[in-house]
């Protein structure tokens, strides 16, 4: 099973990738977390990374494919994968298309979820509560005025895609604004 998650930041694309990772035993590739990582061990890309990502703004197409062409070869992923956060741009989803040709490979679904904004900034505050309440480290990014650009960049650059994958016929849209079994019961029945 190859997936793609769709939708704004706070969506709960992680979330849900999460618990279908468990469901069809493959792995989530998330490349906000990947980037991270390369943050973390100050890799060359984590360098050339880390203020565009502090001030919200996306990385450029080149790094995110070569990223995640590399990590669709390894051994984990010959079952399938679950794509978080990527594609993020119209040239990112041409790039995927032509990467998985080349590789032999085909998309099973694009999974949008649909939010309302408001409800977004609210998940993003509850976000970085529960983070510190648990003693863990909140996102650089999650601050009002990274998260109003990540939005923008959203709106512009990233909700093009619905139209690319309408037309290909593989998006499937769901309500992301129920509670988390409510969008997980969703996803299962649009896959199945
Ligand atoms: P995320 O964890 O998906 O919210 O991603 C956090 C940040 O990483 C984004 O705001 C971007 O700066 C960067 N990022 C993650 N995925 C991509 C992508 N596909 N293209 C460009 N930038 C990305």
């Amino acid at each position: 099973m190859r997936l793609i998650f769709l939708g704004p930041p706070g969506a709960g694309k992680g979330t849900q990738a999460k618990l279908l990772t468990e469901r069809y035993g493959i792995p989530q590739l998330s490349t906000g977390d990947m980037l991270r990582s390369a943050v973390a061990q100050q890799s060359e890309v984590g360098k050339r990374a880390k203020a565009v990502m502090d001030a919200g703004q996306l990385v450029s197409d080149d790094i995110v494919n070569e990223i995640v062409s590399d990590r669709i070869d390894a051994p984990d992923c010959a079952k399938g994968f679950i794509l978080d956060g990527y594609p993020r741009t119209v040239p990112q989803a041409i790039a995927l298309d032509r990467m998985l040709e080349e590789k032999g490979l085909k998309l099973d679904a694009v999974i949008e979820l649909k939010v309302d904004e408001a409800a977004l900034v609210r998940r993003m505050e509850n976000r970085v509560a529960e983070t510190v309440a648990a003693g863990g480290t909140v996102r650089s990014d999650d601050n009002p005025e990274a998260f109003r650009r990540r939005l923008e960049e959203y709106r512009e650059k990233t909700a093009p895609l619905s139209q690319h994958y309408a037309r290909t016929g593989q998006l499937k849209t769901v309500d992301g604004m129920a509670d988390v079994d409510t969008v997980t019961a969703e996803i299962e029945r649009v896959l199945a």
